[in-house]
């Protein structure tokens, strides 16, 4: 053998071996994020933690309700006025997520914020609001309303009270941009996590795939199953975070857009999809469409698997995963 393919060889092992998995955790757009890197050393891990973490800043200032500065803000503060002019980052991303909205037939619904006042999940006891208040803020929701104008880059919500709401879609996203923006930095492998929306790619450093758990929604300690993923986005929605009880019922953060109410019936729901915008937005369509509907509707997608739980714990899965009845 050429004794100089050798030596490449050997420096070849040497420089991979000598690759780390660094990570940072932090809270961000209202939830705990993980970013995970495979990087040759602790300083330029540093300075691709510090870039990725920059970038969801960056993404919470375009798409927050919350920020009176956004976009976003000035799109819902114009409804029933005026055309708000954006960038073509946001406008693009309402663009997609009405096509979402319309691929879900409205399960997802990228205007469903204006029921958003009405709810508070908190964990605490509520007394069921007024259903004529429900009915009006209902009536302000529909991405078929939303108009978007592709020559100036504007977008106009025609009716007063009417909003545009990121909260299902917008961590999806950052996962997606982040990988994006890592991966164009060379970095080989790596996992961005916010709040167990995920995406990931390539490998850890030995080369074995990364290993996603699924939290348990009866109990957020345990993990019950675990999967190898590679170079995909594993997003996971459940009602043990955010959640209210209302006449002795537990109701998680996910609205029925049709109705106004908290959707009921599922407690978890983990999309696996080539992108982590698109699981997230399924994730929270699926709730909406429960069980039934929701897996035969994954089914027809092609790349996208999905794993379903009910409230009596019983697990429900798509035609290409297989996983244990209950949890
Ligand atoms: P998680 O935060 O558990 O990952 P989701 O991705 O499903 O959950 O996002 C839930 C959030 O999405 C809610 O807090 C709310 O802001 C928004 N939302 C709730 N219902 C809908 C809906 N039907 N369509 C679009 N957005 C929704
Ligand atoms: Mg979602």
């Amino acid at each position: 053998m050429n004794p100089r393919l050798v030596y490449f060889f050997l420096f070849l092992t040497f420089k991979l071996s000598s690759q780390e998995v660094y990570q940072r955790s932090f809270t961000k757009m209202g939830s705990d994020f993980e970013l995970t890197v495979v990087a040759d050393n602790p300083k330029s891990a540093e300075q691709l933690l510090a870039e990725g973490t920059a970038e969801i800043d960056r993404i919470e200032r375009l798409i927050s309700s919350w920020d009176p500065a956004s976009e976003t803000s000035e799109v819902n503060r114009m409804a029933g006025i005026a055309p708000v002019i954006v960038s073509k980052e946001l406008f693009n991303l309402v663009q997609r997520s009405i096509a979402l909205s319309r691929l879900t037939d409205g399960a997802f619904d990228i205007s469903y914020a204006s029921v958003d006042p009405i709810w508070t999940f908190n964990g605490q006891k509520v007394i069921p609001p007024n259903p004529e208040k429900i009915k009006a803020s209902v009536a302000k929701i529909g991405f078929q309303k939303v108009q978007i104008n592709l020559k100036e880059n504007s977008i106009y919500l025609p009716e007063k009270g009417m909003k545009l709401g990121f909260g299902a879609i917008g961590k999806g996203y950052a996962a997606d941009k982040v990988k994006q923006l890592l991966q164009t930095k060379g970095v080989k492998g790596g996992i961005v996590n916010a709040s167990g929306d995920l995406s990931a790619w390539g490998t850890q450093p030995d080369g074995t795939s990364w290993q996603v758990g699924l939290v348990n929604p009866k109990n957020k300690n345990k993990v019950f199953a675990w999967f190898p993923i590679q170079d995909k986005a594993v997003v996971t929605s459940g009602d043990y975070e955010r959640f209210l009880i209302m006449e002795g019922k537990r109701y998680g953060h996910i609205i029925n857009p049709r109705t106004g109410y908290p959707s009921q019936g599922v407690i978890s729901c983990t999309v696996f999809a080539p992108k982590a915008e698109l699981a997230d937005a399924l994730a929270t369509a699926l709730f909406v469409l429960g069980v039934e509907n929701g897996l035969y509707f994954v089914n027809q997608l092609p790349e996208v698997e999905a794993i379903m739980i009910d409230e009596e714990g019983k697990l429900h899965s798509s035609n290409n995963i297989e996983v244990d009845e209950t949890i």
